[in-house]
């Protein structure tokens, strides 16, 4: 080794030895005659002393050095001369009295201060990732994920579950994404896709009888990017059989809260995960993926609003529609502009206008175009329901159910930023249960699956599929955190007769079903157990509990919200002879 300890465990105990370290120059002061740098490692920093009565050329070499150079130094550690110990370090009481500096490497000057935590553009830092690389923040985070997946890996290894890697050329699993395709070479014309998650594999893993799989998995979806998703990613990909939901939503509540207490930096909540139902998180927090950090409930005004005067409002409810509202705190003296502001974001989620009322933060009195529409009375049941004081502000919507949620969701949500809600360092979360097997609006004549096909429906709602659909719950579950679905999962069909039903009201023909899918439908015929799982997102989990906003913060290597790698330049043409291979010709010209 070119080391014998690393730049951030010597202490005063270590005192007198003669030590070896190696690491980048963090920063470097000349004193004239005393030159202190500190030497910098994953694992800390520790002061060196280069003398330039004790070691003449070494101090020489030492004045050359710059930020980043790649030194190893000799020397003894030392106390720190009294008052001038550093309690920011941990090494902070000790330096080292260096006998010898060799430069292993020097360095260009990098783009970007390695050493101070100061805001530096992003695509900067993607490019030159490994400088990025070295820096604190990203360190810390790496080193809190690492923990969190070997929490994981211990915690189910004491279970008797077993980790099975499974492919990544495999055959299109659809989760709701487009598929990457790797064509292949030695089958001219055919395809492989790369896993959108192991779903199939690790179902066809309990007809194999291992009863209980993880992996650490990564899947990879071509979905039209957002600022916070990536085209590959991490998932701790599960599957047991013989269990039923609670088996599954118990087991993982130990895990993600055992985890929690050993790796992260934000603390969860409470000790154990609160449950909702689909219907109940839509009803009150407008959205399935709540956050509960913070209330601003959406509250149901139906009979109050479909008896005041306002037609918009007594045709919705007469027509079976809400009317519901949230009541902002002391947001009632906004003005006209920021209204605007808001009704904005309804109009983008779907409404087609924003009804609004404040009251006055002193005498309470209530403004707004509305509320001429409603008696006096009214108006005191309203506010009473809204819990209301002086000061606040009240939104309505009223349209059908689900853009009455999607509106006042999203409002609720910005309010949790504007009034600071969200500022909360806790990790807040909450199952979501009894999901609507299929997604509300049918597509192209078809049901879409709202989690995905292998889901069950809930054994009581089987009769439902011929006569009624939209009304079957199934069996899916959603972990929530903070605003965020961090895991998602199911009981799964185990019967071929069930699972053919289910792709026939998905709108798959026979062929189209066994031709994707036989595999699956002929495995069932074979003793398949019963069964369920789940994956927890490893990026998003490990984000909350670094306290970052963006999975980008804890992937070493992520690409842009393009989906593209600044640092290597990827994706990337390539040569012409590599697409005669794969028997590709390109529809577009390849260079301009
Ligand atoms: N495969 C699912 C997903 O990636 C999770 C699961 O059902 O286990 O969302």
């Amino acid at each position: 080794m070119l080391k014998t300890h690393s730049c951030g465990e010597l202490r005063l105990e270590n005192i007198g030895e003669e030590v070896t370290l190696a690491g980048w120059v963090n920063r470097s002061r000349d004193m004239g005659g005393v030159i202190f740098i500190d030497l910098r490692d994953r694992n800390g920093k520790t002061q060196v002393v280069v003398n330039s009565g004790d070691v003449p050329q070494s101090f020489e070499l030492a004045q050359q050095v710059r930020s980043e150079y790649v030194l190893q130094v000799k020397g003894t550690v030392q106390k720190r001369p009294e008052g001038l110990d550093n309690p920011k370090l941990e090494t902070g009481e000790i330096e080292v009295m260096v006998s010898e500096v060799n430069v292993l490497n020097p360095a260009k000057t990098p783009p970007f201060l390695i050493d101070r935590d100061e805001v530096v553009d992003e695509s900067l830092r993607l490019k030159y990732r490994y400088l990025d690389l070295r820096r604190e923040r990203m360190q810390r985070n790496l080193i809190i994920r690492h923990k969190a997946i070997k929490f994981i890996r211990d915690y189910l290894d004491e279970r008797d579950f077993l980790e099975i890697e499974t492919p990544i050329l495999f055959k299109s699993t659809p989760e709701g994404a487009r598929d990457y395709l790797v064509p292949s070479r030695v089958h001219p014309g055919k395809f492989y896709a790369l896993p959108q998650s192991p779903q199939q594999l690790k179902q066809l893993l309990m007809v194999g009888g291992y009863e209980r799989y993880f992996q650490i998995a990564r899947c990879f979806r071509d979905e039209d990017l957002r600022a916070d998703r990536q085209p590959e990613f991490t998932q701790l990909d599960m599957e047991m059989s013989f269990v039923e939901r609670d088996d599954i939503l118990d087991l993982i509540e130990g895990l993600v809260l055992g985890m929690v207490e050993h790796t992260s930096l934000v603390p969860a909540a409470s000790d154990s995960i609160p449950r909702l139902s689909y219907a109940e998180a839509m009803a009150r927090f407008g959205t399935d993926r709540p956050d509960i950090r913070y209330g601003l409930e959406l509250v149901d005004l139906s009979d109050i609003a479909g008896a005041s005067a306002f037609k918009v409002f007594t045709s919705n409810v007469a027509a079976g529609h809400p009317v519901k509202a949230i009541c902002v705190p002391g947001c009632g003296d906004y003005s006209r502009k920021q209204i605007d502001e808001l009704e904005k974001i309804a109009k983008d989620n779907g409404a087609k206008g924003l009804a609004w009322m404040a009251l006055n933060p002193d005498s309470g009195e209530m403004r707004g175009f509305i509320t001429k529409f409603f008696t006096v009375e009214q108006l005191i049941a309203l506010t009473e329901r809204l819990d209301a004081k002086p000061g606040d502000l009240l939104l309505f919507a009223s349209d059908k159910k689900n853009v009455v949620a999607a509106v006042l969701g999203a409002l609720r949500d910005e309010f949790g930023y504007r009034l600071g809600y969200k500022d909360k360092k806790e990790l807040a979360f909450t199952w979501v249960i009894d999901f609507p097997l299929f997604e509300e609006d049918m597509e192209e004549g078809h049901w879409a699956p709202s989690h995905h096909m292998f889901t069950a429906p809930k054994r009581e709602h089987i009769d439902l599929l011929d006569s009624d659909p939209g009304q079957v719950l199934s069996e899916q579950y959603d972990l929530v955190c903070n605003g965020y679905e961090v895991a998602g999962g199911s009981i799964r069909i185990h019967e071929r007769p069930l699972q053919r039903k289910i792709m026939e009201l998905i709108g798959f023909s026979i062929e189209e079903a066994k031709d994707q899918f036989g595999h699956m439908l002929e495995a069932f015929e074979y003793g398949a157990p019963p069964h369920g799982g789940i994956a927890p997102g490893i990026d998003r989990l490990v984000a909350l509990m670094a306290g970052e906003p963006n999975i980008r913060e804890v992937m070493a290597f992520p690409k842009t919200a393009q989906a593209t790698d600044l640092m290597s330049d990827s994706p990337s043409f390539v040569a012409e002879r590599q697409l005669n291979d794969l028997h590709i010709k390109l529809a577009e010209p390849q260079k301009k």
